[in-house]
């Protein structure tokens, strides 16, 4: 049997983040890894897709080219070429996560961890044990039950990374943030997108209001969507659905994507190790990670807690700090995240709609791209942000949509991880004319 100080199940972003810093901590680590390392989040999920993005949005800027006096611009999209392209940053990258994970102080196994017990764990033909073991095994795309099989192969966001051909139409089962994304990148390569989504309004982590000026901006540019339908076969020529009205519609496509959602990865022989988990809902936690066995945490999307790349990256921080005994002020209640959509959208805490359920006093400041002037200087006058507080200035939220709102929501992520009021923040100085200037406006 091998020893080491922390086992870790899972090299993506929440396992070798956590590796990297257990070894910097002068820990001896074993990570197993059954694929590539870096995860969903780097082979399959954020990095592809934003990468993606990136021509999406510059397809999208060459559409308005003759506004920047850019006349009879003539180009031709070589699909091939944004394939490579995407592929090429995804191998740098990963060449980047095994030069850390080369750290003297960890060992990289290729092949799937398997629990014997609690202490210990197979893989590749060999045994290891160590005082400490970080689960941190993803999570896979959920599927749709219908009634009959599917009659035609569906993809899931995976798949449709690595399609080798653009369709001409595309059907998204599901408007949550996976199915936006796709649905505005192939949109803007010119592929017809229809989204079919059950709930009134797509986006549910964001306030509704900025979910359907986001919607209604995608429907402009040519995404066709129907809300509050219900998906009941897929034929061989497309989708039939329940509309809201009752109606039996049928949509034809050259692909379908189902972005239903993602539930976490977890295995019989978990049950082994003897922590609690379910198949729907992950491995159960307390608030540092923990599982129902102490010497066992369980980070990233398989605590099913926010499946985003940059909660599993903190949550392993935190439960090294944890085994180290190293305090920390890690605030993984204040979780921002975005939707890269064009234009993208954020947010980080409440919405105005939460605060309205859970019967909190608030104040609403908006503020708006169409007046600000970096974003006219830059023909991105499209976006709302709506900045919640406590009538005492207390940050309770923001939610955004428009172009670079990632990066402001950023800024009130930080300020409400430091306390800051609206009135500190209207009184900060911001820069000139830059869209940060969005939110400083909002506080004023
Ligand atoms: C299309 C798409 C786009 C996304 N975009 C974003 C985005 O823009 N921003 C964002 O924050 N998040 C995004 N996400 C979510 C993000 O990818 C995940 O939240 C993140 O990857 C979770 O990290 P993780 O370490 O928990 O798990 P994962 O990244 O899934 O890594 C788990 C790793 O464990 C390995 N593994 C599993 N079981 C075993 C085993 N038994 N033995 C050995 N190895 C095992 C797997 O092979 C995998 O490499 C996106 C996801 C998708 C699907």
């Amino acid at each position: 049997m091998k020893e080491a100080d922390l086992l870790i199940i899972g090299a993506g972003p929440g396992g070798y983040r956590a590796a990297d810093y257990a070894a910097k901590q002068g820990l001896k680590v074993v990570v197993f890894e059954t694929e590539h390392v870096g995860g969903t989040c780097l082979n399959v999920g954020c990095i592809p897709t934003k990468s993606f993005a990136r021509n999406a949005e510059m397809m999208q800027a060459l559409k308005d080219s003759e506004i920047f006096g850019l006349n009879e611009l003539d180009y031709k999209f070589d699909f091939q070429k944004v394939i490579q392209r995407k592929d090429g940053v995804i191998s740098s990258l990963r060449s980047g996560i095994e030069t850390l994970l080369s750290h003297p102080n960890i060992t990289l196994v290729r092949g799937e961890a398997q629990f014997l017990d609690s202490h210990a764990v197979v893989a590749a033909g060999e045994e290891y044990t160590a005082p400490h073991i970080i689960v941190a095994t993803g999570s896979v795309p959920k599927t749709l039950r219908l009634t009959e099989p599917a009659a035609r192969p569906v993809l899931d966001s995976s798949d449709l990374l690595s399609i080798d051909h653009l369709p001409k139409s595309l059907c998204i089962i599901g408007a949550g943030v996976i199915g936006m994304e796709f649905a505005s990148i192939f949109n803007a390569f010119g592929t017809q997108v229809t989204v079919v989504e059950f709930l009134k309004e797509c986006l549910p982590v964001l306030d509704a209001d900025i979910a359907k000026r986001l919607r209604k901006s995608l429907e402009k540019q040519g995404v066709t969507f129907h809300m509050q339908s219900s998906v009941t076969a897929i034929t061989e020529s497309g989708v039939v659905f329940t509309d809201k009205k009752g109606k039996t519609m049928a949509i034809e496509a050259d692909e379908v994507l189902m972005a239903v959602g993602r539930a976490p990865r977890v295995f019989d022989h978990f049950s082994k190790a003897g922590f609690e988990f379910a198949e729907r809902t992950g491995i159960v936690v307390n608030e540092h990670l923990q599982t129902t066995v102490p010497h066992i945490y369980a980070i990233g999307d398989v605590n099913g807690r926010q499946m985003l790349a940059h909660a599993a990256e903190m949550q392993g921080i935190h439960v090294v700090n944890q085994m180290i005994g190293k305090d920390d002020d890690i605030r993984l209640d204040i979780m921002p995240a975005a939707i890269f959509t064009q234009p993208e959208a954020a947010c980080v805490g409440l919405s105005e709609d939460q605060c309205k359920e859970q019967g909190i006093d608030y104040i609403c400041k908006k503020s708006f791209w169409r007046a600000n002037g970096k974003a006219l200087a830059m023909n991105e006058t499209e976006g709302m942000l709506k900045l919640l507080a406590s009538p005492q200035g207390a940050i309770l939220g923001c939610h955004a949509y428009g172009a670079h709102a990632a990066d402001l929501i950023q800024e009130v992520s930080v300020l409400m991880c430091r306390n800051t009021t609206i009135h500190q923040l209207a009184n900060m100085v911001h820069i000139h004319p830059t869209l940060s200037e969005i939110l400083q406006t909002a506080a004023e």
